[in-house]
């Protein structure tokens, strides 16, 4: 396993990270949740992502038991605060009051004494930017967050978080995570150079399209059993157009080209971008972290990628 530095921070985290959301507390059951992120510390990984809202809480806790049997210093955690988590007008938001009380919440789901990455999960619109960054401040200056991030902000709002941090002495923001793959490229045009800009770091999430990016959906075919396509609660169709699968199906002659499965190749592919510090995978088994680590340190030949710019192009 590779480590990069996250952004312009002193903090290294590895190349892939692994992430809970709808996995962990949700349609993997708690034994295979354990020993997949067993599996993903063993195999170097030291970055894992959770959230509050990820059923509603259910991750925090399976995430923080797993890992507490580990030196805390060996890993980096990060959470995050914006969704609903109960019925009340500030349960939800990124208020002062909502986001100190969901930390201390978080930290006791989570059985830690601090979180390394606090990440706003979304830009809340009714509450203003300073309230929100004074906030995030105090939990740093309490020890109770390391790093402050963000979480599909526009290149707008990440600017403007940074100028009024930097204008009123507060910790800034250093890490952003996006939704980023070769079937969903959005940050490339402003999102990237506004964070280069700002020494900012990107951890992307959904880097295999939920699983599309693997190659075991195919047109016409029912999803897999087992599969995150095949929960009856779930709905990938958003992603299962034919016109993604037909570029599966061709990225799967280059992965070959290469030697690397599609989601090896999937990954390679966004580790070419130096500002992203991390991919930030989901599993459902040890054996899908086994195939997506060796993604870590493989640089694609520039004939593969601009065979993959010429599929993803059309
Ligand atoms: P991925 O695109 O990596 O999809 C993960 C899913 O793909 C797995 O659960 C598994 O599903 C399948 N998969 C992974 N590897 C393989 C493999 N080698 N072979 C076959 N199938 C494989 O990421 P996610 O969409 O899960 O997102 C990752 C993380 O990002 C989340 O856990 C969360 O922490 C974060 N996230 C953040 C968001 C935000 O708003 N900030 C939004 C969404 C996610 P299965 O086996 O069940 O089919």
């Amino acid at each position: 396993m590779q480590y990069r530095r996250l952004g312009k921070t002193g903090l290294k985290v590895s190349e892939i990270s692994l992430g809970s959301w709808l996995t962990y507390g949700g349609y993997v059951e708690e034994q295979k949740a354990v020993a997949s992120i067993d599996k993903a510390y063993e195999l170097g990984i030291n970055f894992f992502d959770t959230a509050n809202v990820y059923m509603r809480g259910e991750a925090e806790k399976i995430v923080g038991k797993a890992l507490r049997k580990y030196p805390r210093s060996s890993y980096v955690l990060a959470t995050k605060v914006f969704g609903k988590m109960g019925d009340g007008p500030n349960d939800q938001g990124l208020s002062r009051k909502h986001i100190l009380e969901q930390c201390d919440a978080s930290l006791t789901r989570l059985g830690l004494d601090y979180v390394d990455i606090y990440y706003c999960h979304r830009f809340h619109q009714e509450t203003p930017l300073e309230e929100t960054l004074r906030a995030l401040d105090d939990l740093v200056r309490q020890g109770k967050i390391l790093y402050i991030g963000v979480s599909e902000w526009t290149a707008e709002q990440i600017s403007e978080a940074v100028h009024l941090a930097d204008k009123k002495l507060l910790d800034r923001i250093v890490v952003n995570q996006p939704n980023y793959s070769m079937l969903h490229r959005n940050i490339e045009a402003e999102i990237i150079p506004v964070s280069e800009k700002h020494g900012i770091g990107q951890v992307v999430f959904s880097p295999l399209a939920q699983g599309v990016l693997t190659g075991k959906y195919k047109k016409g075919e029912q999803a897999p059993a087992g599969s995150r396509a095949a929960q009856k609660d779930l709905n990938l169709s958003r992603l299962l157009t034919d016109d993604n699968l037909d570029k599966v199906e061709q990225l799967k002659s280059v992965a070959a080209e290469e030697g690397l499965s599609l989601a090896q190749l999937a990954l390679a592919w966004i580790l070419r971008q130096e500002n992203v510090a991390s991919t930030l995978v989901g599993a459902s088994r040890p054996e899908q972290l086994e195939e997506n680590v060796k993604a870590s340190g493989i640089t694609l030949s520039k004939e593969a990628l601009d065979h993959i710019e010429t599929i993803l192009s059309v």
